[in-house]
């Protein structure tokens, strides 16, 4: 595969291999946010994703990676990112969960989280829920030929900051594609240590805001591996895997 800069490049045909695993991950994300309702045990949302790959013929991307034991990290609330479905956490009415889920399709991977509410959720909660969003379409507009790397990460830290969001910086994006984790490292915020990246057609980024309502400090639990916030705020969590192109960004999970 074309590198440019150490990115990988794909080219039409690995592009269309890379649109099938993402439409399979949003799929399976679809199905999960449609089955969100309080009293559900998150680990249903695991049985889910597990069927689903089954039924897709694909593997589910995060289990094993690292040790990572499940198919779907879930989130809840405080939870930012890589936490376990758990059959004792039961959902409540009011709560948010966060689904990242990601695919191996033909040797090429999809990538992509979204939030949902639990029934009727807090005016703030909702408030949070749409800014993330809202902040990764800026950012995933960003994702075109003539700008850099830096402005996806400036499109998402304006919008968060002018609402006073907190900017979770210890988890970035990140390139995807024959691996989970390419290159380059796609933070949330600009930094003087911001790389300088001229975007190319052919690059592959999964872009992923994790926002919260109060500080961007994390603790990570016992377990090893789920994140949460340190003043135990709300935080959410959208992404997705965007190809750049020569026609602009184009959403690989939907
Ligand atoms: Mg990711």
């Amino acid at each position: 595969m074309k590198k440019y800069r150490g990115v990988f490049l794909k080219n039409d045909n690995e592009l269309a291999f890379m649109k099938q695993a993402n439409h399979i991950v949003f799929e399976i994300l679809q199905t999960m946010g449609e089955a969100v309702r309080p009293g559900l045990a998150t680990m249903h949302f695991e049985e889910i994703a597990q069927e689903m790959c089954k039924k897709y013929n694909v593997r589910p991307a995060f289990q094993g990676y690292g040790g990572f034991p499940y198919a779907l990290c879930c989130a809840v609330n405080e939870e930012i990112v890589h936490g376990f479905p758990s059959v004792k956490r039961k959902l409540k009415e009011g709560d948010i969960i966060s689904f990242d889920m990601g695919v191996i399709f033909e040797g090429f991977y999809g990538d992509a989280a979204r939030t949902y509410p639990v029934g009727q959720i807090s005016d703030r909660a909702a408030e949070l829920l749409k800014l993330t969003a809202e902040c990764l379409e800026l950012g995933a507009a960003a994702a075109k030929p003539g700008n850099n790397l830096k402005d996806i990460s400036a499109a998402v830290q304006r919008h968060a900051e002018a609402h006073g969001l907190g900017i979770v910086k210890r988890f970035v994006g990140h390139g995807v594609g024959v691996r989970l984790h390419e290159k380059p490292e796609i933070p949330n915020f600009v930094s003087s240590a911001s790389p300088d990246l001229p975007l190319q057609p052919g690059m592959v980024l999964a872009i992923e805001p994790m926002l919260t309502l109060g500080t961007d400090e994390v603790n990570v639990l016992e377990d090893g591996w789920t994140a949460v916030t340190r003043d135990g705020s709300l935080a959410a969590h959208f992404e997705h895997s965007v190809a750049v192109t020569t026609k602009g960004p184009v959403i690989l999970d939907n």
